[in-house]
């Protein structure tokens, strides 16, 4: 791999510039926080000056109004729905040494990843609980877990059908690799390749990742371009809330979206905001940036207000409590039923695997359902977009028309439909289809509300798997 090649291009992250945003935003006027929400409500985005200024608000009446605004932007986008996945953790082998993680090369367990077998069998468990995306999760060990390991895994996963069930998009969270690995990820049919920063601040990423292939700042900083080069057009970023100070990660998120978008016309497709969590081999108490929850909910209302087009993700770290609250500030895709541990779905719990970290939300997917229904909000196992070819800018295009409502809401109602009537039990099938054939009335146009009711009457009559 010629590294010099691929570690270019990496100076859209100046640390000097972020730091001189931070101060020249830190004390903005009170009405020129009001005029940068007024304009995020316009559904542009914001600039990274202005994202310096709001991420920057502590006073608690503005705070609420930026909560306000990014509710109602995430109103105007997605409306009341919420997209459904879980991760799946295929082998814990890691070369690495990240100072976070449960599966650091330090600690002392038996590795394990799962042969094709083992990974039917999981992707078995995770269809049996009617899910339809996942996220696939390993570490990084080029030994044990050569790119060949990975694509026979996704091919296995997309070939895994049960009588009711179908994985029918596979996204990756896989270390950052070579172009050539991206290539073949690529003609795998991967969805959204995603990959998490950890954090945009040099320094702490070096101290955190000493010892490790993953120490390589820049070769990981500039993964999407390698990645987007070889043809991956969904690419979904991150931070690990808790390294370093949040503000400075923020910014270095939107600046990268800004690269992106530069370079390939298309920015993230999603962002996750994983906040640290209490993980075999380390403790909290070493880690000096940890957030709060105030921190968390401006994270993802300023977020929101910036790239109101960008997915966020929210993972099972969070609580039931947090989770539901800050859906309502913009947060679009929600992991439900998540297992950290290799092999986690089919293991009884007298033999559990050691997990990557601690999750907060053990509750079964069911459960997560009928707590979101009951809330109002309408849970999605859509994976049109990326089955029809809507990824990338085609997807970015259509979505900022405004005319993704008329795509996403009806495939949102389709598959709760399809969800309820294959695993739901007589009080949430109720519950939901009450939720559907209220949120059919509310659709404008007519055209796409009879092809939604046609559509669900054909589910009910036993077809599956329709969408726009
Ligand atoms: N090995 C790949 C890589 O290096 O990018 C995949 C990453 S891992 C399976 C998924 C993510 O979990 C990491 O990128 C990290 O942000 C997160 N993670 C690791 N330890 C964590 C912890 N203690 N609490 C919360 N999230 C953690």
């Amino acid at each position: 791999m010629n590294l010099i090649n691929q570690t270019n291009n990496i100076d859209f992250i100046n640390q000097d510039y972020i730091e001189r945003l931070l101060e020249s935003n830190r004390e903005v006027s009170e009405d020129k926080v009001r005029e940068i929400i007024r304009k995020a409500e316009l559904l542009q985005g914001l600039s990274h000056e202005e994202a310096a200024a709001l991420i920057q608000v502590n006073e608690g009446q503005l705070l609420k109004e930026i909560y306000a605004a990014a509710g109602r932007i995430k109103q105007k986008i997605y409306g009341n729905r919420v997209v459904m996945f879980a991760p799946l953790y295929i082998s814990n082998y890691c070369v690495n040494n990240c100072t976070y993680c449960g599966y650091k090369n330090s600690n002392n367990f038996e590795r394990r990843k799962l042969n094709k077998k083992e990974i039917e069998s999981e992707v078995k468990y995770l269809e049996a609980m009617g899910h339809k995306r996942i996220a696939l999760e390993l570490g990084e060990d080029p030994k044990n877990t050569p790119i060949e390991y990975v694509l026979e895994a996704i091919e296995t996963i997309y070939n895994t059908k049960s009588e009711k069930g179908a994985i029918r998009r596979v996204n990756v969270n896989l270390a950052a690799t070579s172009s050539e690995d991206y290539r073949l990820l690529k003609e795998a049919n991967i969805g959204t390749y995603i990959l998490f920063q950890e954090t945009y601040h040099r320094h702490t990423y070096q101290k955190v990742h000493a010892n490790s292939l993953k120490g390589e700042f820049n070769f990981h900083l500039n993964a999407f371009d390698r990645a987007m080069d070889a043809g991956i057009d969904d690419v979904g970023g991150g931070v690990l809330f808790g390294l370093y100070d949040f503000r400075f990660e923020v910014l270095g998120l939107i600046l990268h979206n800004e690269h992106l978008e530069e370079r390939f016309n298309v920015g993230f497709h999603t962002v996750s905001v994983p906040r640290l969590k209490k993980a075999e081999g380390m403790s909290l108490e070493h880690f000096d940036y940890l957030i709060t929850d105030d921190d968390f909910k401006k994270i993802v209302s300023v977020l929101r207000l910036t790239l109101p087009f960008t997915g966020i993700i929210l993972s099972t770290r969070e609580s039931p409590e947090i989770r539901e609250e800050v859906i309502n500030y913009g947060i679009s895709q929600i992991s439900s039923g998540s297992q950290t541990g290799v092999g986690g779905y089919s293991e009884h719990n007298d033999k559990k695997s050691v997990p990557q970290f601690e999750g907060s939300d053990n509750r079964s997917p069911m459960d997560v359902i009928r707590s979101l229904l009951k809330q109002g909000f309408l849970p999605s196992y859509c994976t049109a977009c990326y089955r029809s070819n809507r990824t990338g800018d085609r997807f970015m295009r259509l979505a900022k028309s405004g005319q993704i409502a008329n795509v996403c809401q009806p495939n949102a109602l389709m598959t709760l439909m399809e969800f309820l009537l294959d695993y739901g039990d007589a009080e949430l099938i109720d519950l939901g289809k009450k939720t559907i054939f209220d949120a059919v009335a509310k659709i404008e146009r007519k055209d796409i509300r009879e092809i939604t009711l046609r559509s669900l009457e054909r589910i009910q009559n036993g077809d599956r798997d329709l969408y726009l």
